[in-house]
């Protein structure tokens, strides 16, 4: 942390910041120029609230140069981290697609759109059984009815499976059925529950909250990865910006910032970023050219009458000529999808 001090501050209020910086157990090492002092603090600030100094007298402005999230960040872990589910790989030269309903309605509406999905190359079968939905009186999934549908889909077409947990109690019976674990936006700050997670060894996506920093993102993952479960893919959903004639605004430039800042994978959802579907593929394209590490596409065989989130599904058809488009744009960049 620097502390820039005021042209004008007295030697006190120097020595008063200075103190302060002792008390919280930093060294300090101060740097006289001409026109101003400038204190850099040494040692852990971790726990050191920066206001505590934007507030005292003297003081022009206060930087924080080292990141808040350590097991997240690159700095102690410089290698990107690869998360390997069954033929499925996030992290390194790979580009993995995830793709399913929004929400599973039936056993037969999910067979037909798995069988669909792998045949085009996904590699992850996605479907939401406990559903977050904006009014009470939306289709709230299938619950653990749900989690049984994708379970026996997985196993007939030899796919691993990705559905949402949306609080505490769903976790043992979420985590009993599939083999990643999602956190919704709309839960990226349920502390609690990210702590839980943590205590599982299941990999994760967790979603970027609709109105969350970059920087919160990260410590969202930081809380699971305190727990011990490193296995933590980030997905970019789009964020609430001014701007509504899309649902959301996928925010491609948090790809390379992401992969910048941490090791993790990240992955972009389009379906979720858009909300359209005919504005799906060229985000999904954007975002593979920027660099994410796969993606998450809502697919439905009969869009009109899905139970949610119909307008952004992609037909199957469509999803089958986006994974050839993203295939070689993967390959244009020195990465691949099997
Ligand atoms: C979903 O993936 O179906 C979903 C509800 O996404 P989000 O949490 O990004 O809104
Ligand atoms: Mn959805």
């Amino acid at each position: 942390m620097v502390i820039v001090m005021r042209e004008n501050a007295t030697d006190q209020q120097i020595n008063d910041v200075a103190e302060k910086l002792h008390e919280y157990g930093l060294d300090v090492h101060k740097v006289v120029g001409t026109q101003r002092t400038i204190l850099g603090a040494i040692g852990d600030v971790g726990n050191v609230d920066h206001r505590a100094f934007k507030i005292m007298d003297g003081v022009f402005e206060v930087h924080r140069i080292s990141e808040p999230y350590k097991l997240a960040g690159r700095i102690f872990h410089a290698d990107d981290t690869v998360i390997q589910v069954d033929n499925a790989v996030f992290g390194g030269n790979q580009v993995t697609v995830i793709a399913g309903p929004c929400s599973i309605e039936s056993a037969e509406q999910l067979l037909t759109i798995a069988k669909a999905v792998k045949n085009a190359g996904a590699k992850v079968l996605r479907g939401g059984a406990f559903k977050p939905r904006t009014s009470p009186y939306a289709f709230q999934g299938l619950g653990v009815e749900g989690l049984k549908i994708l379970k026996d889909v997985s196993k007939e077409c030899n796919i691993p499976t990705i559905s949402e947990v949306m609080r505490e109690s769903q976790l043992d019976i979420v985590a009993e059925y599939v083999d990643i674990l999602q956190i919704g936006a709309r839960n990226m700050q349920n502390f609690p529950l990210l702590s839980e997670i943590g205590k599982t060894r299941k990999p994760v996506l967790l979603k970027r909250g609709m109105s969350a920093r970059i920087e919160e993102l990260l410590m969202a993952a930081e809380y699971i990865m305190a727990g011990g479960n490193y296995q933590v893919i980030l997905c970019e959903r789009g964020i609430r910006t001014f701007e509504n004639y899309t649902r959301n605004t996928l925010d491609i430039s948090a790809i390379p910032v992401v992969k910048k800042l941490s090791h993790l994978p990240i992955v972009a959802d389009p379906s979720h970023g858009t909300g359209l579907r005919n504005k799906v593929a060229p985000m999904a394209r954007a975002a593979v050219a920027a660099g994410a590490d796969g993606l998450l596409i809502e697919v439905h065989h009969d869009p009109d009458h899905a139970l949610s989130d119909g307008p952004q599904s992609l037909l199957p058809s469509q999803f089958s000529r986006l994974m050839e488009e993203v295939r070689m744009i993967a390959w244009a960049i020195g990465r691949k999808i099997d």
